[in-house]
């Protein structure tokens, strides 16, 4: 069975709903770590609110303007990390970057992958990366920069 098939449909699919609802849009006031990102190749815009406890991701939320894939995939991200560890969304990080640049042709477990999955797609579109990967690196950018120190 072809996955890019199936990924190509569900990426469609993915991408539309998340952009017509996105999910934890919004901002938070009180937030722990929050990071702005900007890809100028496309001109998508995000900013990203977490509040981070015990080095867990308890609340998540991303405000900004762009092309439907920068929003999508910011609104899936924020799906994906609440509850997560920092270590964890860290690791998803990896995964999602491993997705997006590996060759289209190879393979990956759709069940393992989870939502991640959905991000395969953006292979097909190489023009894309950056929009989908903007989310992404705002995340990795807020695990770094505390609004405060007793965090
Ligand atoms: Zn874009």
């Amino acid at each position: 069975m072809s996955l890019s098939e199936n990924i190509k449909e569900l990426y469609q699919e993915v991408i539309l709903d998340h952009n017509k609802q996105p999910r934890n849009f919004g901002e938070i006031e009180n937030c722990t770590n929050k990071a702005s990102g900007f890809n100028q190749l496309c001109g998508d815009k995000i900013d990203l609110y977490l509040i981070i406890k015990d080095n867990i991701i308890q609340e998540v939320k991303f405000n900004g303007k762009g092309c439907a894939i920068s929003k999508a995939s910011a609104s899936i991200m924020t799906t994906i990390l609440k509850g997560k560890t920092t270590d964890e969304a860290r690791a998803l990080f990896e995964e999602f970057h491993n997705i997006v640049t590996s060759p289209t042709d190879e393979d990956f477990d759709e069940i393992e992958l989870g939502k991640l999955a959905v991000f395969a797609g953006v292979r097909e579109f190489p023009a894309r990366v950056k929009c989908a990967s903007l989310a992404w690196h705002t995340l990795m950018n807020a695990l770094d920069n505390n609004n405060n120190s007793n965090n």
